[in-house]
């Protein structure tokens, strides 16, 4: 049993139009507590993320990187909120925080300089790179299918001192050749799946497709997130449930899959022999 109480905790499970506008359930990101607490990061802070923060009581001054994998709103809206939620006061007197996030975004405008220059480090990524966050924490980009916006997965290499550790995030995609060949390897895939069955969205991935991939890359723990209308809606209600009983049946025990879910906790470390 581990004694590090490195922890994902899901802000927001879900993500697209639907979900961002009407926060049925929330697209506020994703924590990643990592080395006791040493970072705390904020990955992909869209719509509601600073009230998942009060509602989930994590601490915004805690967070250290805040990190974007492509501009599209439901992933980058609350970034400018999230810089000033990290500083010690309001009064910012020193320049706080590290922003990850692609160049095309950082040259863009979108986030003007009174933000940039709050923040103490601003680490502009492109695709298949990998860039050292700090002595014991390092990442790769890794490329996406998603239309002609700069979008990046990225996989967190952590050096715990049994071993290294990876976990990687898909960011939103569809298919592409050498998807699978991305992520093999990796402990623990966060995987972006925004609809059910065999329901088709370009740029996305939906739970039929994804099978095959998640059985190829065969992480030990899976978790997917982003999940869109089709998904959960007032109408046919929360399909999540199912479709996590269907990705299970069909890839079997080795691969643990987790259907996120607001405010949940994912003691990752648990599942592993650190
Ligand atoms: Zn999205
Ligand atoms: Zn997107």
């Amino acid at each position: 049993m581990t004694s590090i109480s490195d922890e994902i905790i899901i802000l927001g499970s879900a993500g697209g139009r639907f979900h961002a506008a009407t926060q049925l359930r929330s697209t506020g990101g994703i924590i990643l507590k990592l080395f006791n607490g040493k970072y705390q990061c904020h990955l992909d802070p869209g719509p509601g993320a600073i009230r998942d923060l009060r509602d989930y009581k994590i601490n915004s001054r805690l967070t250290t990187h805040i990190f974007l994998t492509h501009a599209h709103t439901d992933h980058s809206m609350s970034i400018p909120i999230i810089i000033e939620a990290l500083q010690k006061d309001f009064a910012y007197h020193e320049p706080r925080g590290c922003l990850i996030a692609p160049t095309e975004y950082l040259e863009s405008g979108e986030l003007n300089s009174y933000y940039k220059n709050l923040l103490q480090t601003i680490i502009s990524v492109n695709n298949s790179n990998e860039y050292l966050i700090t002595e014991d924490f390092s990442i790769k980009t890794v490329p996406t299918n998603h239309g002609k916006l700069q979008n990046v997965g990225f996989i967190f290499s952590l050096k715990y001192p049994q071993r290294d550790f990876k976990i990687a995030f898909t960011s939103d995609t569809a298919n592409f050749p050498g998807y699978t060949s991305l992520y093999r390897g990796v402990d623990v895939l966060v995987a972006n799946v925004l609809r059910p069955d065999n329901s088709f969205c370009r740029g996305h991935l939906c739970v039929e497709e994804f099978i095959p991939l998640l059985k190829e890359i065969s992480p030990k723990l899976c978790i997917l997130i982003h999940f869109g209308a089709q998904m959960i809606n007032p109408i046919s209600g929360d399909r999540v449930d199912d479709q996590i009983k269907k990705i299970k049946k069909a890839v079997g025990p080795a691969i643990q899959v987790i259907g996120g879910k607001d405010g949940m906790h994912v003691p990752f470390l648990e599942y592993f022999e650190i």
